[in-house]
């Protein structure tokens, strides 16, 4: 059984008098500890297709396995505590809660957490190994762009997800930002976790252990 598999996934989208259908039919599996990047021109339907992966949008028609249940017949229930459990996002433009710390900012997805654990000093010790030991008490505006992201990243971890989804996680930063973070996503995924990351960055994808890419609807082995 397959971690994810996806059979058939079909998206339409309504814009105004149009229905544009943006995913064709796509079939996909993804192995538990596998790093995929899913490649393609922009506007090809890659951040739908991802968003479809994380529960945050659901198909016009297909199916989606995860872990061995069909996402379409679970409740709004299971599917928060999926994407609160199971699932980390990571996005190009980071979404930190401008108030809030970057400790604050770490937690915030414990809030829903029905587990018992000691989260503080897991965020300090997921920010240390991430370089940012230093940086627990600042406000997002006072980070550079890959401290945001590093950040971002440790929001995602917080609760253990077994799966990463990122949606162009360097598209903000520069190139030196962006091979850091994306050696923290390789040290993840030699940890054990499962990465499906979005990117038309050829350097970025080129971490990834597995290529796909997205064209007309559907996708294709690199
Ligand atoms: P990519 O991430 O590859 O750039 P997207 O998945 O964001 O592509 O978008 C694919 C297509 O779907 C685009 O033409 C976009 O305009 C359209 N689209 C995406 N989201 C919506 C939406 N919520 N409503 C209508 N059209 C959308
Ligand atoms: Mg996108």
């Amino acid at each position: 059984m397959s971690l994810i598999e996806l059979r058939g996934i079909r998206k339409t989208y309504r814009q105004g008098e149009l229905l544009v259908e943006v995913l064709k039919g796509v079939d996909l599996k993804v192995e538990k500890g596998d790093f995929l990047a899913i490649m393609g021109a922009s506007g090809s339907g890659k951040s739908t297709l991802l968003y479809i992966i994380g529960c945050l949008e659901s198909p016009t028609d297909g199916k989606y396995i995860l872990e061995g249940s069909e996402v379409s017949r679970l409740g709004d229930d299971e599917l928060s505590a999926i994407r609160n459990q199971k699932l980390g996002f990571v996005f190009q433009s980071f979404y930190l809660i401008p108030y809030l710390t970057v400790l604050e900012n770490v937690l915030v997805p414990t809030i829903y957490s029905k587990r018992h654990l000691d989260f503080k000093s897991r965020a300090r010790g997921l920010l240390r190994k991430v370089g940012l030991e230093e940086r627990l008490f600042f406000l997002p505006s006072e980070l550079s762009g890959g401290q945001k992201q590093r950040t971002a990243i440790v929001r995602s971890l917080i609760n253990d997800p077994d799966i990463v989804l990122a949606d162009e996680p360097t598209g903000q930063l520069d190139s030196k930002s962006s091979s850091q973070v994306m050696e923290i996503l390789t040290a993840l995924n030699k940890d054990g976790k499962t990465i499906i990351l979005v990117t038309h960055d050829e350097a970025t994808a080129s971490y990834a252990k597995r290529r796909v890419i997205m064209k007309d609807g559907l996708i294709y082995p690199v």
